[in-house]
């Protein structure tokens, strides 16, 4: 009998404790679909970018420093940017295609160092990556024309936008407005 009882009691613990781990797998695989869905799709696939180079074809066209920066995903250092104080009126190109990026409207003085902007001249001109290196969540700029790195944007910038381009003079090209 005291057998029986015993058994009847293993069982028991037994169905209980399977049915909770179902629980939890249930309530894991819910939050990792949340979690899923709710992830901004940033990155885009690399083979639709319209400018498709080699390192080797890159390196032939671009400034050691350029490259370091556009293909590298450099920094240059702060307050050493040649676009950095630049107040002209015009356009920022890509330095690697020449897609256009920022317009000079959207400039403004951040103090942090680098070129920055409010906007980008078009919603589709730049393309959103996410940044996990140096110990930080980031999220990096880059031309959607040719994938190469221009910078990050951060959420502390001024109105309209509240967003700071913080994007490397070395990754640019100026393209001065003619006046008329
Ligand atoms: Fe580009």
């Amino acid at each position: 009998m005291r057998k029986v009882i015993l058994a009847s009691v293993i069982i028991l613990l037994f169905s209980f404790s399977a049915r909770s781990q179902n629980g939890n797998e249930m309530a894991n695989n819910k939050e990792k679909q949340s979690y899923e869905s709710d992830k901004p799709s940033t990155e885009k696939d690399k083979s639709k970018y319209e400018v498709v180079k080699s390192d080797k074809e890159w390196s032939q066209i671009l400034t050691p420093v350029q490259f370091q920066v556009l293909r590298e995903k450099g920094t240059e250092y702060p307050f050493t940017g040649k676009y950095y104080l630049n107040k002209e009126k015009g356009v920022y190109v890509c330095a690697a295609c020449g897609n256009e990026l920022f317009s000079s409207d959207s400039k403004f003085d951040s103090g942090c160092g680098w070129p920055s902007f409010y906007k980008p001249i078009g919603d589709d001109n730049v393309g959103e990556l996410e940044d996990t290196t140096h110990g930080m969540v980031r999220t990096e700029i880059v031309c959607s024309k040719c994938g190469s790195h221009l910078g990050h944007v951060f959420t502390d910038g001024p109105k309209p936008t509240g967003l700071r381009y913080c994007i490397n003079s070395v990754a640019l090209d100026f393209k001065k407005k003619e006046k008329k």
